[in-house]
């Protein structure tokens, strides 16, 4: 299916605007459980989900959840590993990626003439998506995944990102992704490598970085990773391909301020509903979950879809409060060079509490391990983390303050 011959569908019972991963997964969904839904999914790139690859543990979703989004995997390994200075481990936790182009490949011709692309949204409303040409898509319900929005409501730390898909001279000899490889020289903040071996000679390498700003330096992460390579003796031999992104680490928030801000009567979806793991910043478990329950839904009426998804994303928010004392403790009880320090110390945990915490499952007792002990961070400073009503209030004064003075 070409972009580019596709006309704009006129109406759907459900209309989706954002073709990304949350817009495409609603609409396979809906495809695969609710055919009699007719379906409208209105993207302004020339394909489904841009230039992605996203990554997963097998233990972030159910058996259930996997077994329809195992079509949409592209790689799968076995187990993974992370490298710190003090230790080197190997997790037997399967790790799945998934391509933006295999999910286009699926889910295009699924939505078949629901499917708008090169679509540029001028404005949602509950009844409607317009276009900017003036095209008007009418719905019984609109549902807005048109990816993250920026909002003085939420205080984010920022994981950056430059990713190339490489092709070496020789096999790299790796048969497992590398998820952390935090040896490296820390800068910018929490610092590490991150290797998904495709084939014997292709990886994708990316360099990450922890930092407070979301300023992206691609120049100095492509170097990072020509540094990386050469230092493992992987001699490059194409870039085959390249990404980045800039990924929202949430420290603290006030919910019901930020979904507010939204289009009411609405349903919001993925990042724009704030669906992400607040430590680091991955939002397909929370997509798929997402997508699932709106297929679930008996009522899909407008009114009843905006009411269930804006009070679905303040309880996942409302539950994910641990995580967002983790991304404080990391983001501002840690100097950002000592920052690697807290996950180094995470990753000497039993596997199954590291598999709770990816999959946002994290009980009390997982808590209080987490927590425990000496903290790799200086005790003063994260006393002061605590609160999150707190923090936020501070954060924001700060901000006004600086707005203030013209910064
Ligand atoms: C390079 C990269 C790699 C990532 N890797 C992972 C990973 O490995 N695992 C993981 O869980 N998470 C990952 N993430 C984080 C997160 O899962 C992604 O950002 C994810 O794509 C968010 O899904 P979304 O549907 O909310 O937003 P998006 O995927 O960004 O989708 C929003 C869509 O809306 C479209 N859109 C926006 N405005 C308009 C408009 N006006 N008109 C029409 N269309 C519009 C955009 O073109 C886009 O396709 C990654 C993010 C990036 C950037």
């Amino acid at each position: 299916m070409e972009a580019g011959d596709l006309a704009v569908p006129e109406k759907a019972d459900i209309a989706i605007a954002g073709g990304g991963l949350s817009g495409a997964l609603i609409a396979y969904r809906l495809r695969l459980t609710r055919p009699e839904v007719t379906v409208a999914l209105v993207e302004q790139g020339p394909s489904l989900g841009g230039n992605h690859t996203w990554s997963f543990h097998a233990s972030d979703v159910s058996a259930a959840t996997y077994k329809w989004l195992s079509n949409l995997v592209r790689h799968k390994w076995p187990r993974q590993a992370v490298i710190f200075p003090k230790f080197h481990r190997v997790l037997e936790t399967s790790y799945c990626s998934i391509t933006s182009s295999r999910l286009h490949d699926i889910v295009a011709p699924l939505v078949d003439e629901g499917l708008a692309l090169n679509a540029d949204i001028a404005e949602v409303a509950p009844d409607r998506i317009r276009l900017r040409d003036g095209a008007v898509i009418k719905a019984n319900a609109v549902i807005d995944a048109r990816g993250a929005r920026t909002s003085d409501r939420l205080v984010l730390g920022f994981q950056k990102f430059v990713g190339q898909e490489l092709e070496f001279v020789a096999p790299h000899g790796l048969d497992a992704p590398v998820i952390m490889d935090a040896s490296v020289p820390q800068e910018d903040g929490y610092r590490f490598l991150y290797v998904l071996p495709f084939t014997e000679r292709i990886a994708l390498v990316e360099d990450t970085r922890y930092a407070d700003g979301a300023a992206l330096d691609r120049e100095a992460l492509r170097r990072g990773i020509s540094d990386y390579c050469a230092v493992r003796g992987w001699k490059i031999s194409k870039v085959i391909r390249e990404e980045d992104g800039v990924l929202p680490i949430a420290l603290a928030g006030d919910i019901d301020a930020f979904l507010d801000e939204g289009v009411e009567g609405v349903a919001p979806a993925g990042m724009r509903a704030a669906l992400f793991h607040p430590l680091t910043g991955y939002s397909l478990p929370d997509a798929a979950g997402l997508a699932e329950r709106i297929a679930d839904q008996d009522d899909l009426s407008g009114p009843a879809l905006a009411r269930f998804a804006v009070r679905h994303a303040a309880s996942v928010w409302r539950n994910r409060s641990f995580y967002r004392l983790l991304s404080r403790m990391l983001f501002s009880a840690a100097a950002p060079d000592q920052r690697y320090k807290v996950l180094q110390r995470f990753y000497g945990l039993p596997r199954s509490l590291i598999e709770r915490f990816y999959a946002g499952q994290t009980h009390f007792g997982d808590q209080a391990r987490i927590l425990a002990g000496k903290p790799p961070v200086p005790v003063s400073r994260a006393l002061g983390c605590l609160g999150e009503e707190k923090y936020l209030n501070r954060a924001l004064a700060a901000r006004a303050t600086t707005q203030a003075q013209g910064g």
